[in-house]
């Protein structure tokens, strides 16, 4: 997703209630699961029952009217499941960038299926829209470690491969770019490091982390009658001793390959504060607000860890129109009181505050 830079700005006690009355509930950024199908079964996915038992798909029609309805977003971050496995990708992304004109269409791939990633890329639709293309593509540990979290022997290979290959694509293609995530967990946190000489020396891949979440561990006060209660099938937290150390040697790997992830790191300091029971520094100001999330079947959330609470399909696939409704009135006051370390809700608020600080400070 594309956020502001140097957002976070030290949160004191004399500064205004920015969340307070906040009456912002225009939509700027989906995370859009285009369907529950994997070729992976990792040990961190949160998904994991829809992922063994896919259910309905919405259709590209669908799709396409989801497109046209929702207001122009800034980012649509396409997930699953394995994007790729559908055949009808490039035509949902051109939906995005031709009939919303979406900024950045974000698609989150495990990096398995060479030839439809770069089928999309040279099919050159962000270019032709002026738009931005990118993939982020997860790497979970050295060889090893990455195969067993990820339960596919050799797909380290594989997909470090593709990832070279990417990479040159990028260099090709100046709207289209390919970042790597990892996803820190007690399994591969003694990896960071060489990991990330991995991926910057040989790979020559930009990269970034975030920590394995779950919402029996990475969720506090949400109302018991909308959690949503989606854990890791095999997976947790790294000892929480470790913690700000995993954070120090992030930033340092950060400083060594040129500071692009600055905000990636300040997050992650957040989120370890979070786990440290330290307070946070900010109210959730984005989900169900200027975010949401839209599972495959149509189903509407204001985030990953609270139910759906409206089916597109009720609302003739126009998510503007189901956005403004009672039923999302409803929820964004149900979801006023709970905090989380879910990344897309942590950097969006944070960059609302920076937003409303910014406006207050112009008038
Ligand atoms: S984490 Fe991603 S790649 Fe792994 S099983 Fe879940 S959806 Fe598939
Ligand atoms: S994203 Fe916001 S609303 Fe959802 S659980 Fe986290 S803090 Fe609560």
């Amino acid at each position: 997703m594309r956020f502001l830079s140097n957002w976070l700005r030290p949160f004191s006690g004399a500064e205004p209630n920015y969340w307070e009355g906040y009456p912002e509930s225009r939509l700027k950024d989906v995370i859009l699961f285009l369907t529950d199908r994997c070729n992976m079964r990792c040990d961190h996915c949160m998904f994991w029952e829809r992922i063994d038992d896919p259910g309905d798909e919405m259709t590209r029609e669908q799709l396409g009217r989801l497109a046209s309805t929702t207001p122009s977003l800034r980012t649509v971050a396409m997930t699953g499941g394995e994007p790729f496995l559908r055949n009808d990708v490039a035509d949902i992304v051109e939906n995005f960038f031709r009939d919303n004109q979406t900024h950045n269409v974000q698609v989150n791939t495990n990096g398995l299926l060479m030839e439809r990633m770069r089928a999309l890329v040279e099919s050159d639709l962000a270019a032709k829209y002026q738009k931005f293309l990118s993939f982020q593509v997860s790497i979970d540990g050295l060889a090893e470690t990455h195969d067993r979290v990820r339960r596919l022997p050799g797909s380290f290979t594989k997909i470090t491969r593709n990832l070279k290959e990417l990479v040159k694509l990028a260099e090709q293609h100046p709207y289209f770019r390919v970042v790597v995530l990892t996803n820190v967990n007690k399994g591969n946190y003694h990896e960071i490091d060489p990991l990330a000489r991995i991926l910057w020396d040989e790979v020559g891949v930009q990269h970034a982390y975030d920590l394995v979440r779950g919402a029996s561990f990475s969720a506090w006060g949400i109302p018991e009658d909308v959690y949503q209660p989606d854990d890791p099938r095999d997976c947790g937290l790294p000892p929480r001793e470790e913690l700000d150390g995993i954070v120090e040697t992030i930033r340092s790997i950060n400083r060594r390959e040129g500071g692009h992830f600055d905000q990636f790191v300040e997050q992650l300091q957040i989120q370890t504060d979070l786990y440290l029971g330290k307070p946070t520094p900010f109210k959730c100001l984005s989900a169900g607000r200027t975010i949401g999330v839209i599972y495959s079947d149509g189903s509407v959330a204001a985030c990953e860890f609270t139910t759906p609470f409206a089916h597109l399909r009720d609302y003739d696939y126009d998510l503007g129109r189901l956005w403004a409704s009672p039923e999302a009135e409803a929820r964004r006051a149900r979801i006023t009181g709970c905090v989380c370390t879910h990344t897309c809700f942590v950097l969006t608020s944070l960059q609302e505050m920076q937003e409303r600080k910014a406006a207050a400070a112009a008038v």
